[in-house]
Parts: C-alpha cells; sequence; structure tokens
C-alpha cells in the first residue's frame, strides 16, 4: 500500500477516535487544521504538516485518554519518524516540534498558556512545561520553527463542534505531490 493509501486507512480506521479531552474527533482536528494552513495561504508541505500533525495518535494505538492516565504518548515523535520515511522535512520537522512550539509559546507569549484548553494543559506538564532560556534559543535555531509555531495555533485553534471544512479527499493531491518531492530528492 503507498503512503497516501495508509494514510487514507489510517483516517478511515481511526479517525473518529476522540481527540483526547476535546469536543472534535481526530479527523475532525486534522481538517480543520489543515483548513487554517490552507486559508492562511500556507505552502503545500505546510498544509500537509498540519493536517498530519496528530498523526503519531493514530499510529501508535495507545487509546484514548492518554494524558488524563499521565502517560506522555511521544505521538510527535511516533509520527515525525513514520512520515520520515515518505516526506521532506518540511513536512517532519513542524510535526516533530508541535508540541515543543507549546512549551517554546508558554515560556515567550505571556497570555498563550491561559488560552490553552484544560486537556492541553495538563498534558503540558507530562510534556515537560515552558522552555528555559536555553531551550528557547534552541528550539529558534532550527530552520522551521516558525513553521512549528504556525501549526501550533492552528493545532490549538482546530477544535470547533460541527465545524464545516473541506474533506481528506481535498488534500490528497498535496499530500501526493510533496510525496513526490521527497522521492525525486530523498534527504
Ligand atoms: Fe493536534
Amino acid at each position: 500500500m503507498n503512503v497516501v493509501d495508509t494514510l487514507k486507512h489510517l483516517f478511515e480506521a481511526h479517525g473518529e477516535d476522540a481527540y483526547f479531552g476535546e469536543a472534535v474527533s481526530q479527523i475532525e482536528h486534522a481538517l480543520q487544521s489543515a483548513a487554517l494552513a490552507e486559508q492562511s495561504g500556507s505552502a503545500q508541505p505546510l498544509i500537509v504538516a498540519a493536517l498530519l500533525h496528530d498523526v503519531g495518535h493514530l499510529l501508535h494505538g495507545l487509546g484514548e485518554n492518554i494524558a488524563t492516565k499521565g502517560i506522555d504518548g511521544r505521538h510527535e515523535e511516533v509520527g515525525e519518524e513514520w512520515l520520515r520515511a515518505h516526506f521532506p522535512s518540511a513536512v517532519t520537522e513542524p510535526v516533530r516540534l508541535h508540541v515543543s512550539a507549546k512549551r517554546y509559546l508558554c515560556a515567550t507569549d505571556p497570555n498563550y498558556a491561559s488560552t490553552l484548553s484544560p486537556a492541553s494543559q495538563q498534558s503540558l506538564l507530562l510534556q515537560g512545561g515552558k522552555m528555559t532560556p536555553q531551550e528557547v534559543a534552541g528550539f529558534e535555531a532550527n530552520p522551521f520553527w516558525e513553521d512549528a509555531v504556525r501549526l501550533r495555533y492552528w493545532d490549538d485553534t482546530a477544535k470547533v463542534i460541527d465545524l464545516e471544512v473541506p474533506p481528506l479527499q481535498h488534500y490528497l493531491p498535496a499530500i501526493e505531490a510533496c510525496v513526490k518531492r521527497a522521492s525525486v530528492a530523498p534527504e
């Protein structure tokens, strides 16, 4: 099965799973994130990153309410490791960094932490809390840190009940295009 079919299968099999502690499902959250990225005029790899940023949740099968059970599923690393075989770093790095971006914004934006949902505030503690100044500097040294911060804001916003957004099918050409680029110039 190629990567596009695998992704379709993953969303079909697990997309209706709850998005931990939130009112929307995994597929609703993914599609809303991608729609926000597209509306912002982002490049294709970042739209694909927004769509797939939580694919680690679909892959690792640890079930619902990981944070409330006190386990950090490291879904950003699970997702990035799997995506790396198929996509360039313009897709995989924002995915890998989207949890760090939360810790980054908690350290650099005084109003940010209060905007997080209760579930996201709870998982923040498991993820290490806000960044230290050294961690902030290290984060800003990554060429994709600003994309990761953009993705983070969309991630935090993409939780609207019954929002009308384009379906998964709308993004398949973008996914395909990013896969092809990766296979032409492997990293
Ligand atoms: Fe998310």
